[in-house]
């Protein structure tokens, strides 16, 4: 018997596979039982117009023995089998699935991605094994053929005796080695759990012998082996099935079982389209996110299916980041099972995908806000953060898809209010959206601020996270109406008369104004009075971009200690507050103490709004100071 010898590309990946140190070598089992499938499914599809196949449907099955005494473990399918010509060409020439991979490996991408994510197809087998035998009968011939190989050294084809159409693959399981447990192939429940991990859903039944010991009635501690023919995989994926057909129960268990989740969703998405992309995607919005959600760790995407066999764990690719919170999984007919994570990325198919499947859990979202507010606003608890961050990301592209999913609580009934709700409801000639930043609710309605506005009238938003004021100036306005922090100087909400008597007011305490400046220092840009205030009789705004808030939490992102931000600080004193006279008084009699209150202030009013005050004891020291005077 002649040795053959791969071609040079297939002798290539041989190599690469049998020198892989990959640590997922597991998915060879996957590729052979997809090979198997595949060989099944054309014979079934033939048995369906010619009776001469002989087998009924339900008899196409793919079987795995395991011999542990031997080393080897058997892939069998009655599928349509291979002729000698066949398994010459199909084995001994790199295949569709293997030229991937190679080429990836000759524009040296890193291959250990490949295999994993995509696999080589057949020769997979030689990262577990060190000699492969296929036997063979195709459909409509009488003689079979064994093909053997121990490597990249070549191959054999002889003819063999082989009762029943179809393929035997028998793998003799490399030897244990330090850094490889490769017995593990060996182990029933470890061949068992990988079929439910990476096969479950292949349409035919894939068998194999299981022994348990039992206990023997009536002689305590000891046990007999008993054996049984299992069926490991489930078959019909949950998400092929028809909507009617599923029982909400049967949409928890499978999402709790496959996404580790110990609550039921929040919400199911299943839908399968045909067309330009035929595919069935089946999402879940969960209640709570995972521990690691908002952590650099948390890894967003779905599952990749491509007709029922698994062919990604995580494709990022699917959803964008604002959605990231999203699990579940997408069955494609038209992707290859052995397409490569680059081509992926490019591939047309997939966008398209992705497209659809960000409008679906938009509209699924919107639907909740609209039917099911309880529930939506839990999960905006749990997931509006994200989607905040969503409005923000890359330059806004996406604010405006994501604005009407917004919740912030307002003013008026401490309750969630979307953005089109507080417009609906504003007073008559309201151009503005208000909005307050600070730690807390309560912390916001002790701003001086919110005084005059609760008194005006004006509803107004708390805004208490840190990405929050960011996503607000990301959109700037909501339906024409601009939104406004009310701690900025640009707050108006004096009538024009107000607005005259105010204006000469600063005017002829312009002097006095200058000089208390100049005895904060340059902590703040300008001294004045205001009538935003109601009792207070004093607060900071900020001119200019950015806000106190901007500011505390710019400074505390890291790397900020070189590049410190500073909000443009106004010191507005109320002018119909008692200190206004005093101050007066106080600018003709007597300046030294007049600086001494122009500290004050200054440190009353960052106190007030909560950033606390840059140098306690000389703060406490004037108070004393001014107590004993
Ligand atoms: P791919 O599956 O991507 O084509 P493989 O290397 O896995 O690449 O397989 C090469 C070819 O060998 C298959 O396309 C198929 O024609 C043939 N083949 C592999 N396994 C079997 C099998 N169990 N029964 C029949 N044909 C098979």
């Amino acid at each position: 018997m002649r040795t053959k010898q791969f071609k040079s590309e297939s002798k290539k990946l041989m190599d690469m596979m049998i020198n892989s140190i990959y640590t997922h070598k597991e998915i060879f089992l996957r590729e052979l039982i997809s090979n198997a499938s595949d060989a099944l499914d054309k014979l079934y599809f033939r048995s369906l117009t010619d009776t001469n196949v002989g087998i009924a449907p339900e008899d196409f099955e793919i079987r795995l023995e395991i011999d542990k005494d031997a080393r080897t473990l058997k892939i069998i399918d009655n599928g349509c089998g291979m002729t000698e010509d066949e398994l010459d060409t199909n084995l001994g020439t790199i295949a569709k699935s293997g030229s991937q991979a190679f080429r990836a490996e000759n524009e040296k991408t890193e291959n250990v991605d490949i295999i994993g994510q995509f696999g080589v197809g057949f020769y997979s087998a030689f990262m577990v094994s060190d000699c492969v035998t296929v036997e063979s009968r195709a459909y409509g011939s009488d003689s079979a053929y064994r093909w053997k190989s121990t490597g990249a050294d070549g191959y054999t084809i002889e003819p063999c005796d082989k009762e029943t159409v179809g393929t035997v693959v028998t793998l003799h399981i490399k030897e244990k080695t330090e850094d490889e447990n490769y017995d593990e192939y060996l182990d029933q429940y470890r061949i068992s759990a990988l079929v439910k991990k990476y096969s479950d859903y292949i349409r035919h039944p894939i068998k194999m012998e299981f022994t348990t010991k039992e206990p023997i009635e009536g002689k305590e501690n000891e046990y007999k082996d008993v054996t049984e023919i299992r069926t490991l995989n489930s078959m019909v994926p949950l998400w092929k099935k028809a909507k009617n057909e599923i029982k909400p129960e049967e949409y928890n268990a499978f999402y709790k079982e496959k996404y580790y989740d110990y609550n039921d969703p929040a919400r199911v998405i299943h839908f399968k389209t045909e067309g330009q992309a035929t595919y069935s995607a089946l999402l879940f919005v969960p209640k709570q996110p995972p521990f690691d959600y908002y952590t650099k760790e948390y890894e967003k995407g779905l599952q990749l299916y491509s007709k029922g066999v698994l062919i990604m764990e995580k494709c990022g690719d699917l959803l964008p980041d604002h959605f990231s919170f999203v699990k579940g999984l997408v069955d494609s007919e038209d992707l290859s099972l052995n397409i490569s994570r680059e081509m992926l990325q490019h591939d047309n198919q997939l966008k398209l995908i992705a497209k659809t499947l960000e409008k679906k859990i938009k509209n699924e979202l919107e639907k909740m806000l609209k039917d099911e507010r309880e529930a939506y606003e839990e999960f905006f608890k749990s997931f509006g953060i994200q989607l905040k961050f969503g409005v923000y990301n890359d330059y806004g592209v996406h604010k405006d898809s994501l604005k009407d999913l917004l919740l912030f609580r307002s003013s008026n009934e401490k309750k969630y209010v979307t953005f089109k709700e507080y417009t609906e409801r504003m007073k008559e000639g309201q151009d503005t959206v208000y909005y307050a930043c600070g730690e807390t609710d309560d912390k916001i309605d002790m701003l001086p601020q919110a005084d005059i506005l609760r008194d005006k009238g004006y509803e107004f938003l708390y805004l208490t996270e840190n990405v929050d004021e960011f996503a607000i100036k990301m959109l700037g306005e909501y339906d024409g109406k601009k939104f406004v922090n009310i701690c900025d100087d640009k707050l108006d909400l004096d009538s024009e008369e107000e607005k005259k008597k105010l204006e000469s007011e600063n005017e002829s305490a312009k002097d006095m104004f200058g000089f208390m400046k100049e005895s904060i220092g340059d902590k703040v840009n300008a001294v004045r009075f205001t009538n935003k205030l109601k009792k207070h009789p004093v607060c900071l705004t900020s001119e200019g971009g950015i806000s106190l808030e901007m500011e505390k939490v710019l400074n505390s992102m890291p790397g900020a200690e070189q590049n410190r931000v500073k909000a443009q600080l106004v010191l507005e004193i109320n002018a119909n507050h008692p200190i206004a006279e005093k101050l007066k008084t106080l600018y003709a009699d007597d300046k030294d103490t007049l600086a001494k209150f122009a500290k004050l202030l200054y440190g009353e009013a960052c106190l007030i709004g909560g950033t606390g005050v840059a140098d306690p004891v000389e703060h406490s020291n004037l108070v004393c100071e001014l107590m004993t005077k």
